[in-house]
């Protein structure tokens, strides 16, 4: 392996904001298995990013378990865009069946989510699945409110992702609604992922293999909770999306389309062969880093030198 280094700072524009971010940055490390992305976002504290630090050694210490599938369906993300562009979002998304709608963005005038909803399921047409994701934006009356609306609009939501926060108000928006619930931050930033679980509060978990630990902890996590899981990206490269792919392969049942798709939302990639649906489904493999683009993404001094820091830290902590 010579000259080539073990561990890059790469730094990447994203074609739309999302998530209140214009660029992705993170870090890729190489261990006797391959590379693996680190890339937590800035607002997860040294200790919430040894998580992610123990997924990205997995990668590239052990690898991953063999997967029981060839390919895995995903779903396209419909950001809270206008009715148009909703409907190109979904007709370019590479034959994508599943849509997933942000919904109850702030600022956004009443109405909005419903002409989405119906943009979509024109696009889809009638045997499409359509997801919302309200990022626990709604207390529990609101929801039971919403949620009625957003169904009719959509002509019927396949569920609703955390559409209330936490647990408790999960468990009580459950009792009130016919509209399945997916829990993901329920799941992903606390030290209890499987209380939903225990207070029958989610019909489906949301799994993301950086914030939860790795590929393994997350089956581990799966074979406990005993629900249908959602694999889903943290806007990572086509690196990272890998070990998603890797946890949605190896999954004994995987019902419902995983929210895999989002190398598009990247302007550049760290691959030549990015992992992108066809079909509406993306293959299960391991791209390995172009060298040339890992180079041509490379951070700025004082993004490598923030990252460095954070790595000593993590790693202290590990
Ligand atoms: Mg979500």
């Amino acid at each position: 392996m010579g000259a080539e280094p073990d561990v890059v700072v790469w730094d990447v524009p994203l074609r739309t904001r999302f998530r209140g971010l214009t660029r992705r940055d993170g870090v890729l490390v190489r261990g006797d298995a391959g590379w693996g992305e680190f890339s937590p976002f800035w607002d997860y504290d040294d200790a919430a990013a040894v998580r992610w630090w123990r997924a990205a050694r997995e990668a590239a210490d052990d690898g991953w378990p063999a997967p029981v599938r060839t390919h895995v369906p995903v779903n396209v993300t419909v950001p809270a865009v206008d009715p148009a562009h909703a409907h190109r979002i979904v007709t370019g998304s590479g034959g994508c069946r599943t849509a997933k709608v942000k919904v109850a963005e702030p600022g956004q005038p009443a109405g909005a989510d419903e002409a989405r909803l119906e943009a979509v399921r024109d696009a889809l047409g009638p045997d499409g699945a359509i997801r919302v994701d309200a990022n626990a934006a709604w207390d529990v009356d609101t929801a039971v409110t919403r949620l009625a609306a957003l169904d009719r609009a959509a002509g019927g939501l396949e569920y609703a992702e955390q559409p209330v926060p936490g647990v408790d108000d999960l468990a009580a928006l459950r009792r009130r609604t016919h509209v399945p619930l997916a829990a993901d931050e329920a799941v992903r930033r606390t030290d209890d992922p499987l209380a939903v679980v225990r207070r029958h509060a989610a019909d489906v978990i949301v799994l993301k293999v950086q914030p939860l630990g790795g590929v393994r902890a997350c089956l581990r996590l799966a074979e406990q909770a005993g629900l249908p899981v959602v694999v889903s990206s943290a806007l990572e490269t086509s690196v990272g999306l890998a070990a998603g792919l890797a946890l949605a392969g190896a999954l004994p049942e995987l019902p419902y389309a995983c929210g895999l798709a989002t190398a598009a939302l990247l302007a550049d990639d760290l691959v030549s062969d990015p992992l992108l649906p066809h079909d509406g489904a993306i293959e299960v493999r391991r791209p390995v880093p172009s060298l040339a683009l890992v180079d041509a993404a490379a951070a700025p001094p004082a993004l490598v030198a923030r990252w460095a820091g954070r790595l000593t830290a993590v790693r202290a902590r590990a």
